[in-house]
């Protein structure tokens, strides 16, 4: 996925985010414990960890720190994954079930504590986030999401319809889930500051590397850059999630992959009158549309709205065109207002909704697919990969359960009805 036609946009993010830390290419042959492919949360969260466990850690990444998903995503730190808290014993056994909804659940306090602890300057907020009902359905969805939440000890709250126009500044939802774990920031900053942190830590970063070999040399793995730099390592730890080449480092990783595209467009700062009426206590919101929508705020109090498409050929101007009369409907004081950044990414979706633990080979692992999810979880993921490979957590002891790679049928025929799907939907004014 690095070939994206739009490789440099990050948009709001890329112009707002303190500068990125010195990562020149890698030259030259390194001996290292742990080889880290791609330099995400997860990437870098496992880097930051390995260096302040004692090991030594090389984080290749073939474009720019937080280039993929981590550096153009919303910014919404939630805690937990999309399918509701009881699916998820259902789906992976009770051992990892409950296991997976404890640690995700607890996601956002490791980002909020790490990003306290190393002053990373990313415009973290802890305001809780709204969860937004469209229609009857998005109500009861909300309702169900509530009760399970509750029964496990979460503070989240369901807000009536007056509750919630007065929250997010529109009468456009039935009502709204409030959580109070979660919050938002600024992720390319985010990405950033972690690369910043792993470094202080002691791990080395190489940006504008890709790895295109990785071959087992019986006591340790040889990663070979595009450029013809070498590294030796006895533990791999491949981070490229969605972002992997398609004809990429590990066969078939790209494969379980379904790229939904995501877009974000961001206006000029709001007055101050704009932002009294929306979303006055900074949450980060989303709907439970099918084709979902989400809005915030960054620091400067421009409002990020975004939806399910790519600002790529005519989709661009479909999307924005939408997103300009959708604000209109949404929030009449901000009719006329125009976009000053946009940009777009990748979500990776896996077919269950899931993200997957793969042993590869041999001291070598990857997490993936967190179907629109990475922040804590790319957090927390990358903490665990790091944990397993000091031998502070055992395979057992792992969030999820290791799982072989497996292809989603269709996939391109998935993905082409994401896009197709998302501009009938901007096309046809079937939402607000
Ligand atoms: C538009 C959008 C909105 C989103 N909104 C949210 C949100 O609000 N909240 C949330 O929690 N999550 C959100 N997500 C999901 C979240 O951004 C991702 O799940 C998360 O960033 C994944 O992190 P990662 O480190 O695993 O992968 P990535 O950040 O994608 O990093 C993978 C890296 O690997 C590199 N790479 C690939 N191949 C190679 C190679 N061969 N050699 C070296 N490097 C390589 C890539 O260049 C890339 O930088 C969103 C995602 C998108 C795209």
């Amino acid at each position: 996925m690095h070939t994206n036609p739009d490789p440099c946009s990050h948009g709001l993010w890329a112009a707002s985010a303190p500068p990125a830390p010195e990562a020149p290419p890698l030259q030259g042959h390194h001996v290292v414990d742990v080889a880290i492919v791609g330099a995400g949360f997860t990437g870098l969260s496992a880097a930051l960890h390995l260096a302040e466990g004692g090991a030594s850690a090389l984080v290749l990444e073939a474009m720019d720190i937080g280039f993929g998903g981590s550096g153009r995503n919303v910014g919404l730190i939630n805690a937990g994954m999309w399918v509701m808290p009881s699916s998820l014993p259902a789906v992976l056994g009770p051992v990892h079930g409950e296991r997976l909804l404890e640690r995700l659940g607890h996601g956002p306090s490791v980002v909020f504590d790490l990003i306290a602890r190393h002053g990373i300057a990313c415009e973290a907020e802890r305001n809780g986030t709204l969860h937004c009902a469209v229609g009857r359905a998005g109500w009861r969805e909300i309702g169900a999401r509530a009760r399970e939440w509750q029964a496990l000890g979460a503070p989240v709250e369901l807000l009536d319809a007056a509750t919630a126009a007065r929250l997010t500044g529109t009468s456009a939802f039935t009502g709204a889930l409030l959580d109070r774990r979660a919050g938002t920031l600024q992720p390319l900053a985010y990405a950033r500051g972690l690369a910043r942190a792993a470094q202080a830590a002691g791990a080395a970063l190489h940006a504008r590397s890709p790895v295109t070999g990785l071959r087992d040399e019986g006591t340790h793995w040889r990663l070979t850059t595009a450029q013809g730099a070498t590294v030796d390592a006895r533990w791999v730890l491949v981070a490229t999630n969605a972002y992997s080449a398609p004809d990429g480092l590990w066969p078939g990783l790209d494969s379980e992959i379904v790229h939904l595209p995501y877009f974000n467009l961001a206006t000029r700062p709001l007055g101050e009158r704009e932002r009294a009426t929306i979303l006055p206590q900074r949450q980060g919101a989303w709907d439970t549309h099918p084709v979902l929508s989400s809005f915030r705020l960054d620091a400067a109090g421009r409002l990020i709205f975004g939806s399910v498409g790519a600002l790529h050929g005519a989709g661009h101007a479909i999307h924005r065109d939408w997103g300009r009369r959708a604000l209109a409907r949404l929030f009449p004081a901000l009719r006329g207002i125009d976009f000053e950044h946009a940009w777009y990414g990748h979500i990776g979706m896996t077919r269950n909704a899931l993200p997957r633990l793969h042993r590869l080979a041999r001291n070598t692992w990857s997490f993936s697919g967190y179907n629109g999810r990475g922040i804590a979880p790319g957090t927390v993921f990358g903490r665990e990969l790091a944990r397993l490979v000091l031998g502070q957590q055992g395979e057992a002891d792992m969030a999820l359960p290791v799982t072989p790679v497996q292809a989603v049928p269709l996939r391109r025929v998935r993905e082409a009805g994401y896009e197709i799907g998302a501009r009938a939907m901007h096309l046809t004014h079937a939402r607000w």
